[in-house]
């Protein structure tokens, strides 16, 4: 089949991998290069781990002192509230201890086949030097503080992720740079990362187009459809695109295309920014998570890179840089020894549902068009797998996810 993939992040390029791999066409349709948006500056955690939402139980009571804190992890410019509203309304009731329980349980299904889905298309590439299976510190001041983070702690182990307490020696011992701030840890051995994202999707597109990929530098604009099928797709400035298939895998902007093909979703962008310290004088074996900080650190190719925040603002606001420079206060406070002489800084937009959950499905309008967008914060993670679930479900196989709690018509249903 000739299938049109539009968008090639991470999403999209791993959608097309797998398409490739049943033998179908596929060309990529996308303004920009591979990973020139969100999937360039993550912070690169790939972690069967991640399956919390974004929204735990009780957290609308910090809601309040995070949004009077502008540099705070999760703000709202006040002009942009009234749009958010009704989203940050949705996410909150998502966030009882049963909508919690059950989206994580769903999501562990999604993220722990990470590695089996990724490695034969690096394979393929080339590319097995760009996922690395070092395992996770999650660090905290002592402790007492972890018990705050407990309830989610166990939850993640009841869905069958290995965890492991590591007390102060054993931590320092694990990595020396975190001695003096952090006195408890608790260790993912399963956990991965990629030493740089950007290149990691770079590698399986080329491999795609190698393997006979189109390119077309074009923005979708909207299908062209016939008798309940797509038959092509609209491009700016160009002749509409022919195909017998396409996906949809345009990250936080794929709304618009979208409620072409099916009911409204919504769709919202946590801007996220990073901070990458470029000559870096720690030596960091894992990636490591700050939960009192909100901060991801994982040392890169091209340096340490301190990533987190969530901001609403949409799609248009420019990036508030302040938030870097927050990021990379909290990194120093971490490692009062770190050498910040030569950084880069970077804002990103995670494409976010209220529930934390991607929507990866068939468009509920048409049979030959399929959904796979709103990986959230967990898009590296998810990719690959997804990419392996939307090849079964335009082959018409049975899918090896439950697919069912992705659904695009999962909110309709839900008003
Ligand atoms: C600070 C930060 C840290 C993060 N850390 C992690 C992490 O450690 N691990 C993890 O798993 N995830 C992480 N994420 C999330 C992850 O980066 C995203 O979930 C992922 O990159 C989304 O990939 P995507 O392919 O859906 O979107 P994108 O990479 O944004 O790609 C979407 C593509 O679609 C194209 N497009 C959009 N509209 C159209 C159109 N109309 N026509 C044609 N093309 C279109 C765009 O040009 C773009 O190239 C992080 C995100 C941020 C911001």
């Amino acid at each position: 089949m000739r299938i049109a993939v539009i968008g090639n992040g991470i999403v999209g390029t791993c959608c097309a991998a797998w398409l490739q791999r049943d033998g179908h066409h596929v060309t990529f349709v996308d303004p920009l290069g591979p990973a020139e948006a969100t999937s360039f500056g993550n912070a690169g955690s790939l972690s069967p781990s991640a399956c919390l939402p974004v929204g735990m139980p009780g957290m609308w009571r910090k809601v309040p002192r995070w949004l009077l804190d502008p540099l705070g992890p999760l703000t709202v410019r006040w002009w942009y509230a009234p749009v958010a509203a009704p989203w940050l309304m949705r996410f909150l009731r998502a966030c009882s201890a049963d909508e919690v329980t059950r989206i994580a349980a769903v999501m562990r299904g999604l993220l722990a086949p990470i590695f089996d889905c990724y490695e034969p298309l690096l394979q393929r590439a080339g590319a097995m030097g760009l996922m690395r299976r070092t395992g996770c510190l999650y660090v905290y001041s002592g402790p007492e503080a972890a018990r705050q983070w407990a309830w989610g702690m166990n939850l993640r182990r009841s869905l069958g992720v290995e965890m492991r307490d590591v007390d102060e020696e054993e931590l320092v011992a694990l990595e020396p740079d975190l001695k003096g701030r952090f006195r408890f840890g608790i260790l993912a051995p399963e956990n991965g990362s990629t030493p740089d994202p950007a290149a990691l999707t770079r590698a399986i597109f080329d491999r795609c187009v190698a393997d006979g990929a189109e390119v077309v530098r074009a923005r979708a604009t909207g299908f062209r459809l016939r008798a309940g099928s797509v038959t092509g797709v609209e491009l700016e400035g160009l002749e509409t695109l022919d195909c017998e298939g396409a996906v949809l895998a345009g990250g936080a902007w794929s709304a618009r295309l979208a409620k072409q093909l099916g009911p409204a979703i919504p769709l919202e962008t946590q801007r996220g920014y990073h901070v990458t310290v470029e000559s870096s004088n720690l030596a960091l074996r894992h990636t490591v998570m700050a939960v009192e900080h909100n901060l991801m650190v994982n040392p890169m190719r091209m340096g340490l890179r301190l990533a987190g925040s969530v901001e609403f603002a949409g799609l248009t606001a420019p990036p508030d840089m302040r938030r870097a420079d927050a990021l990379l206060a909290r990194g120093q406070e971490m490692f009062p020894h770190l050498d910040t002489s030569r950084v880069t800084r970077w804002m990103g937009h995670r494409p976010c549902l209220p529930d934390s959950m991607p929507v990866i499905g068939r468009a509920p309008r048409v049979d030959n068009a399929w959904f796979a967008f709103g990986h959230g914060h967990v898009g590296m993670c998810s990719a690959a797998t997804t990419g392996r679930e939307v090849a079964h479900l335009v082959a018409g196989r049975e899918p090896e996810v439950d697919l069912g709690p992705f659904a695009p018509t999962r909110f309709v249903r839900a008003a």
